[in-house]
């Protein structure tokens, strides 16, 4: 099939190069034309484990291209994938502008029956406003199908190649066809396409990103009652997480949700609710509560120094998880410009997030290139994204290089007795001090 992925984010990027791996030949399309030209010269915009691969091969067979003609790219095309981004807009609401300004070029661009498809993550009601974009610019026949993309960043490709469950809501059987087609080598393992309409896809995308927002923040409210009241919120995570009707996943005590997708559609799916008239206290409550988990290293660092100013801090980990540079929401934003204001420096190392940080902290901070570097003379050391090659550090030499040997785990990697045996005074979330 021909198809065009409008967007070379992390979704439309991913989604374009595993069609094209499946053999289908696809145009990606993006308005960046720096981002354009470097990804025909075969280099990737974003980190993503496995991607550059994909792309180079897909590129050398011809099967994937890249352009900032849309007209020309979907013209040709059947399926016309919309991957554009869906950031927050006023009073929390999803801001659609991107998403129907590619839907009225679709529109201009189409040459035959098409089926457009909203990839971006969009709230209830878009695949109607897309048609209507749509609809205004074309006498051609087409249908709008909503397909919400589940995929992590950091395990993107395994998520898209092998997916869960594919979900697409579409009233239209001839669509339908074409999308089941289009997925088929994807779901060989048996995990379902689950064809629904297009409403219940949109909300199901939004309903699945708050359930796990939920969980999240409901053990970071575990983690600060057991500060509290003297019990360990590592044990009761296992405790709770065996029982299969519980299960372990998102149920780490940590320094809260940051990414480009939890943050905005917890605000955007509660706005939906508010404009039906129902208020989502629950959804009011898992952000309350993820606020005051961002917060929480720095709380107990002031906590513990009294004063911050001019001490020297080390970060370890600024992307908002291991596996990806992506620093949108990323709670090391926060605890470094909490730092930063308190007028502490700040010494920082993340293995692929540093030239994002740049962007966001400029000189104001010191870029180390190993994590024993940003330890040097330190007062503390914030450990923020869990990147494996910080599990196990040479406990010695951290303490020899540090000024004073105080840890802030925020990610609860270290064990806290052993950390305490070997020296170091120990913070952790939720470890029962
Ligand atoms: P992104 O910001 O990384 O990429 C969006 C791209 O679209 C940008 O390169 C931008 O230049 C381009 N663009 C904007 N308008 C355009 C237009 N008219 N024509 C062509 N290109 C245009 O976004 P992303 O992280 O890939 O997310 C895209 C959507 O997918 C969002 O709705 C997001 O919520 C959703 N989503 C993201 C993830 C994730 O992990 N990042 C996972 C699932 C769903």
């Amino acid at each position: 099939m021909k198809i065009a992925v409008i967007g070379t984010g992390y979704v439309g990027l991913v989604a374009g190069t595993c069609f094209a791996e499946s053999g289908h030949d696809v145009t990606c399309i993006d308005v960046d034309l720096k981002k354009i030209e470097a990804l025909k010269r075969g280099q990737i915009p974003i980190y993503e484990p496995g991607l550059e691969e994909l792309v180079h091969r897909n590129l050398a067979a011809r099967r994937l291209h890249f352009t900032d003609d849309l007209n020309a790219a979907v013209g040709p095309s059947q399926v016309v994938f919309i991957a554009v981004g869906t950031p927050e807009g006023e009073t929390g609401r999803a801001d659609l502008q991107y998403v129907l300004n590619a839907a009225e070029q679709v529109g201009r661009a189409l040459r035959h029956y098409t089926v457009i498809v909203d990839k971006s993550t969009v709230p209830v009601g878009t695949a109607d406003r897309v048609s209507a974009a749509v609809a205004r610019n074309t006498q051609y026949e087409f249908d709008v199908v909503s397909n919400p993309e589940f995929l992590k960043e950091g395990a993107a490709l395994e998520d898209f190649l092998k997916p869960d469950r594919v979900v697409i809501g579409t009233n239209s059987e001839r669509a339908r066809k074409i999308m089941g087609e289009l997925y088929a080598p994807f779901v060989r393992t048996e995990s379902p396409i689950l064809f629904m309409d297009p409403r219940s896809a949109e909300l199901t995308k939004y309903a699945a990103n708050a359930m796990l927002a939920t969980r999240i923040s409901f053990m970071n409210d575990i983690a600060a009652l057991c500060e509290r009241v003297g019990a360990d919120a590592e044990m009761v995570r296992k405790g709770m997480g065996s029982d299969k009707r519980i299960g372990y996943s998102f149920l780490y005590p940590g320094i809260g949700y940051g990414g480009s997708c939890f943050p905005k559609d917890v605000k955007a799916l509660m706005a939906t609710a508010r404009d039906v008239g129902l208020e989502f206290d629950l959804l009011r409550a898992v952000e309350n509560t993820n606020a005051r988990q961002k917060r929480c290293l720095l709380t107990k660092a002031l906590k513990h120094y009294g004063d911050v100013s001019n001490r020297t801090f080390a970060v370890w980990g600024l992307a908002f998880k291991p596996k990806t540079d992506d620093m949108r929401e990323a709670p090391s934003v926060e605890l470094i410009e909490g730092l930063l204001g308190k007028g502490a420096r700040v010494q920082c190392h993340d293995p692929v997030a540093t030239e994002v940080a740049q962007r966001y902290f400029g000189d104001r901070v010191l870029y180390a290139p190993t994590c024993y570097d940003a330890a040097e003379g330190v007062d503390g050391l914030f450990l923020v994204t869990e990147w494996n090659e910080f599990r196990h550090p040479d406990m010695n030499r951290l303490k020899a290089l540090m000024k004073s040997p105080v840890i802030f785990d925020g990610r609860n990697v270290f064990d806290p007795r052993r950390a305490r045996e070997e020296g170091f005074t120990y913070f952790g979330i939720g470890r029962g001090q």
